[in-house]
């Protein structure tokens, strides 16, 4: 609820690209908003881009940071509130309330989920242990850090592909883990990987343990068709296996894909009247700073309709 009682019009779940472009709007249409980020601060996964974003249509950016400050500065004295650090442990779809980590609740006329997706993660022991210690995070960012050392990147995507080539202009030797008998990432990256002196592919391998004693060492890995262990000594390991929904909360409220990302109709609106989802987590196939954007943009303007709709009923 505001302080006064009333209910928001809308809660935006996520202060990524679309829950930005969400709020934006939402005051654009005067419609009163309460923005949840669960970090402490706002940008999602753009503060995690290490490259060049160019291809947002009307601004370029060095990195995903330099975008996140730019969408910043255009939002920073717009009319809504929001609350970081705040994780949205629960909602109510029929009452259209969310349910915060610290124990407060929020009631609106409607709802956008913009949560997200985050990096899969292995779930082997040692991986969280060497977070920061070994596992780095991405071949742009760290790729000085791994100057003539020997590399393990997990993944067969374009993204673990692509960041095998950039880290093996300044390793010694890059390893590429992938569980599947072939890649499945652009022939442009798997193309150059055949034939790199540094990279070696290890195929249907799956990866079991990360050791050492304070920071990486060693890397225990298994060939799943012959069955065979083989240990690697290893400085660094990236792991890219792809990303996954931040729809657990959701689970039994809303009509969610095999993959669990959230179910939309050409409006945005989910399986529930009144709850819209915008970004990442409706878009496993095209997932763009562009999509977000328009999409955060697109509920917001169909809840507006919406909402006109019911005040006349
Ligand atoms: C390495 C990399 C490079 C990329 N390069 C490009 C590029 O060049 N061009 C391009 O267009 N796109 C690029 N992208 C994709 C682009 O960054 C994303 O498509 C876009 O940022 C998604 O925005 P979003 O708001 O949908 O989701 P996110 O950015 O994932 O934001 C979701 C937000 O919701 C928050 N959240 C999650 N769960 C909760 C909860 N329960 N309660 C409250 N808050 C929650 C998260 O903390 C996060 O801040 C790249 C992505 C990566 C990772």
């Amino acid at each position: 609820m505001n302080e006064d009682g009333e209910k928001f019009d809308v809660i935006v779940l996520g202060g990524g690209a679309a829950g930005l472009s969400a709020a934006l709007w939402c005051d654009d249409l005067k419609l009163s908003c309460l923005l949840l980020e669960k970090e402490s601060e706002l940008g999602g996964q753009l503060l995690r881009v290490y490259n060049p974003i160019e291809n947002h249509l009307g601004t370029a950016a060095r990195d995903g940071r330099e975008l996140r400050d730019i969408f910043l500065r255009q939002t920073d004295n717009r009319r809504f509130i929001k609350r970081l650090t705040t994780e949205v442990i629960a909602v109510n779809v029929e009452k259209i309330t969310a349910e915060t980590s610290d124990g407060a609740r929020f009631a609106a006329r409607a709802m956008i989920v913009a949560t997200g997706v985050r990096r899969r993660s292995l779930g082997i022991e040692g991986e969280d242990y060497f977070r920061g210690r070994g596992i780095i995070e991405s071949g742009k960012k760290d790729a000085a850090a791994v100057k003539n050392k020997t590399v393990l990147v997990v993944g067969g995507g374009d993204a673990a592909l692509e960041n095998a080539l950039i880290l093996a202009d300044e390793a010694k030797k890059v390893y590429i883990a992938h569980r599947r008998a072939e890649f499945r990432g652009r022939e442009e990256f798997s193309d150059k990987i055949a034939g790199h002196p540094k990279i070696e592919p290890l195929t249907e391998t799956v990866v079991e343990r990360i050791s050492g004693d304070q920071k990486v060492e060693k890397v225990e890995l298994k060939n799943r068709r012959t069955n065979e262990a083989l240990t690697l000594n290893a400085d660094a390991v990236l792991i890219r296996i792809g990303v996954a929904p931040n729809t657990e909360f959701l689970h039994g409220k809303l009509a969610l894909d095999d993959n669990g990302y959230i179910k939309i109709n050409g409006s945005g609106e989910t399986s529930q009247t009144k709850i819209y989802a915008a970004g990442d987590v409706v878009n496993p196939l095209a997932p763009t700073v562009s999509t977000a954007v328009g999409s955060g943009a697109a509920a917001v303007k169909a809840i507006a309709a919406a909402l006109r709709l019911s005040a006349h009923k």
